[in-house]
This record gives structure tokens, C-alpha cells and sequence, in this order.
């Protein structure tokens, strides 16, 4: 669950400071993509956790809302993780997370989307706001059982080599491609194509770039490059526009576009999503994508 305040400044140490009346949000980068692929007509099932409280009700009932199947969210014995999102007048929010319930996500939980009877798997989606170890687990059931693994390595964090070689898409913004190539963007080879380039040599079989309002950059391994270049348009909100984007590359994947197509299409999305408040709130569903392309 997102919470926000709107505060003069950010608070230093042994200072009280009133802020703004709090207010809420289902967030989260794996519950975000869930609804987003949802609402777009993807058949998705989500595996996690949230607490036994008010926010885990909510942030179930917004999955169900959105038309995910909620058989294998978990509720667990530790609180739904919170982030608390502190929003100052220079725009550089500060985000605090407790990942509670989240830090609770494991293998076995994976395991569940295989017992007898569950439906065949097309696509394995992850982010990092669960447990390292499951993520891995999660790529290797993917693996071993023909399904597409996509990997959206956010917040970004250091990756096993094994896990990265599995990504197909292997999906970052620009911060998180730093990251991971251990460059920055004063580096004189800072482009779209160099850090995709840079992160197809990490060994994924292809990568996608997202580039805010200028678009993604897509790379497939031996298989070519083009930037997708973004949509002008009056942006209200960014929050969970990364999130759209995912949930519609994948969409389009399983649907059987290859890359370029569905980053075509999640640009489209990414670029309607910019246009309002909010995170889930603010996803389209796909009758509302086909009249953007119209
Ligand atoms: P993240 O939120 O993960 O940092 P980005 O900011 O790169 O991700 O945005 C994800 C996608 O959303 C972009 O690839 C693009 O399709 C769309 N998008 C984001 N910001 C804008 C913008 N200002 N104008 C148009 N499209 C945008």
C-alpha cells in the first residue's frame, strides 16, 4: 500500500514537522503489473502476500477489480508492506519501504502456480521487491517448464548471472540500467543503444529500456536494436507508468507479438497512464488502448 504526504521539506534528525492528511494507494510493483496486465485482458495469476489488515483487503480487492485471479495471494502473519511516499514542492519525493509481507514471498509460494489442475503458465513475470531467492526459483520453474521468464529489475539490486541469462526481456529504466552496468549518465558513451547494448553482454537474451517521455530502447540478443521514440503528451502523474508499460509488453509477448511490436504497444500504454493521478487507477483496458492507436 502507497502512502503519501505532502511535507515543506524532508524532515532531519530529532525535527517533528506536521505534514499533509496521509493518503492511500494500492501500489507495489508486482500488484501494479498484475492490474495493469489484467485490465488489458491478459489472464494473470498473482502470487504474494499481504497481511491480515485493512491494506491487504484492499489491495486484494484491486486485484480482483482489475480481473486478476487472487487464488495464490497469500495471507500472511507479518503486515502488508507499506511504502511511505514523503512528496516535497522540489518534486525530489523521498520513499520509505517496510516490505513486511512481501519479505514472505517464497519458493514454495511459486511453486503453487504448478500443482496438478492450476492452468498452463505463458509468462513468468518478476520484479524485486521480493525475496532474491524466490525471484531465482521463479525463473528456473519458468525454465524448466517452457514459459516466457520476464524480469523487471526494480528497485535495482546486484543479480546472479544465472537469473539475468534467463530474462526475456530483461526490463529497466535508465537509473536501474546504471546500476547495473556500474555507469552513469555523465559517461561520454551514455545512449539508448550503448546501455542496451551493455546489458545484452550481462547475458540477457533481450532487453528493454525504458526512456521516460523519450520513449524505450529494445534490444534482442543477435538480433538487432530500435528505439521506440515517445508520445508528446501533457503528463499529470509518471506514478506506476513503468509498471503499464511491463504489463503490456508481456501481454503482447504471450499474445505471440514479438519485442518490437509489443514495445510499440506498451509505449502506447505507458503514454496514456502519464496523462492521469495515480497508479492502478489510471490503467487502461485494451478497448481504451486500440482507440489511442486509431
Ligand atoms: P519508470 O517509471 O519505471 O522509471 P519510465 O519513466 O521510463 O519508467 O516510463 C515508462 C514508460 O512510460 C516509458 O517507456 C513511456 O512509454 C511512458 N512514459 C513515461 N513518461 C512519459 C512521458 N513524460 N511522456 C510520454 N510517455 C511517458
Amino acid at each position: 500500500m502507497d502512502l503519501y504526504t505532502r511535507l515543506d521539506h524532508i524532515p532531519v534528525g530529532g525535527e517533528t514537522i506536521l505534514g499533509s492528511p496521509i493518503w492511500t494507494s494500492p501500489g507495489g510493483k508486482g500488484a501494479n503489473q498484475a492490474a495493469a496486465a489484467a485490465r488489458l485482458g491478459a489472464d494473470v495469476r498473482f502470487v504474494g502476500r499481504v497481511g491480515d489488515d485493512e491494506y491487504g483487503q484492499r489491495l486484494r480487492q484491486g486485484l480482483l477489480d482489475a480481473g486478476a485471479d487472487v487464488s495464490l495471494l497469500r495471507t500472511g502473519d507479518s503486515p502488508s508492506s507499506v511504502a511511505l511516499i514523503l512528496l516535497t514542492p522540489d518534486g525530489e519525493n523521498s520513499i520509505i519501504v517496510s516490505p513486511s509481507s512481501n519479505q514472505h514471498v517464497s519458493p514454495a509460494d511459486v511453486d503453487a502456480a504448478w500443482q496438478p489442475g492450476q492452468p498452463a503458465v505463458g509468462a513468468v513475470v518478476c520484479q524485486l521487491e521480493i525475496p532474491l531467492a524466490t525471484v531465482v526459483h521463479a525463473s528456473e520453474l519458468a525454465q524448466q517448464h517452457g514459459a516466457r521468464f520476464v524480469l523487471n529489475a526494480a528497485p535495482a539490486q546486484e543479480l546472479p548471472a544465472d537469473l539475468v541469462g534467463r530474462a526475456d526481456p530483461l526490463v529497466v529504466n535508465e537509473s536501474e540500467a546504471e546500476f547495473l552496468l556500474g555507469t552513469t549518465s555523465e559517461a561520454p558513451s551514455h545512449t539508448p543503444e550503448t546501455l542496451v547494448r551493455g546489458l545484452l553482454e550481462l547475458g540477457s537474451r533481450s532487453v528493454v529500456l525504458t526512456l521516460g517521455g523519450d520513449g524505450a530502447a529494445v534490444g534482442v540478443n543477435g538480433g538487432g536494436f530500435r528505439h521506440v521514440t515517445g508520445f508528446p503528451v501533457p503528463v499529470v502523474d509518471t506514478t506506476g507508468a513503468g509498471d503499464a508499460f511491463v504489463a503490456a509488453l508481456v501481454t503482447r509477448l504471450v499474445a505471440g507479438e514479438d519485442l518490437f511490436e509489443a514495445a510499440d504497444y506498451a509505449n502506447v500504454v505507458g503514454a496514456l497512464v502519464v496523462q492521469h493521478e495515480g497508479a492502478q487507477a489510471s490503467y487502461p483496458d485494451a478497448a481504451e488502448v486500440e482507440a489511442q492507436i486509431a
